[in-house]
């Protein structure tokens, strides 16, 4: 039951410009209320289903969130679609025209078929190759439908720097727009950069991850969403 509704738009606290990488801790929920609400939710995102006991997120219910009740778990795929300004900044998903497909299904699945694309699966690959072409091509259509050159990535669309990073309005993005989210999080640590993402797809892939061992479900979902795009 979707008790979480998905809507395009930036973080409720914005970042400024010069703290481009840096993520501002203070506005952050703590770790212990971040953990009351992930094990309250059962480690389940309240917005798609995508299920972990590590690397969810929290989003705020209410104006002014202070205690657990004013949060509920999501993943990681779901929080960034409120949180534009962050995708943008750590490079971690590209808007794309996709009426086809849901934002929910786009977030509950992408995760795996990162995992699994370069597996034994030869026709999986051949699949997933296809609609990282076919989503890309998506990629360039928001971009023109949004007034930006074709090659456009997030961190243009939303400002860029120099040019302010909100520029782009959240009612620019109609109900057929859809966030892509791509297998790299660049995080900032100190004066260094690394990607996040690769930590996160190991351990869900491990004995401790959700991932099955096998990649029937993944198979018959890519090739689904295929049929759907390719009409
Ligand atoms: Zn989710």
């Amino acid at each position: 039951m979707t008790i979480f509704q998905l809507k395009l738009g930036y973080s409720p606290v914005r970042i400024e410009l010069c703290n481009r990488y840096d993520i501002p801790v203070k506005a952050d929920p703590s770790d212990g209320l971040h953990a009351a609400v992930n094990a309250r939710d059962f480690g389940t995102c309240v917005s798609c289903g995508f299920a972990s006991d590590r690397y969810m997120e929290l989003a705020p219910i209410c104006e002014f969130p202070v205690a657990a009740g004013d949060y509920v778990t999501v993943c990681r795929c779901c929080w960034q679609v409120g949180n534009l300004d962050y995708a943008a900044i750590q490079r971690s998903a590209e808007l794309v025209w996709m009426p086809e497909l849901t934002q929910l299904e786009i977030n509950r699945e992408m995760p795996e078929l990162y995992a699994k694309r370069s597996g034994a699966e030869k026709d999986l690959a051949e699949t997933a190759k296809r609609l990282f072409d076919i989503f890309n091509e998506r990629r360039q259509q928001a971009s023109i439908k949004l007034g930006a050159n074709e090659l456009s990535h997030l961190w243009d669309l939303v400002g860029g720097e120099g040019k302010g990073i909100y520029t782009l309005l959240p009612e620019k993005l109609d109900d057929n727009f859809r966030l892509w989210p791509l297998d790299r999080i660049i995080v900032r640590v100190g004066l260094s950069e690394y990607d996040k993402y690769p930590q996160m797809a190991d351990y869900w892939q491990s004995n401790k991850g959700i991932f099955p061992n096998d990649s029937s479900s993944i198979a018959l979902t890519s090739q689904d969403w295929l049929e759907r795009l390719e009409v």
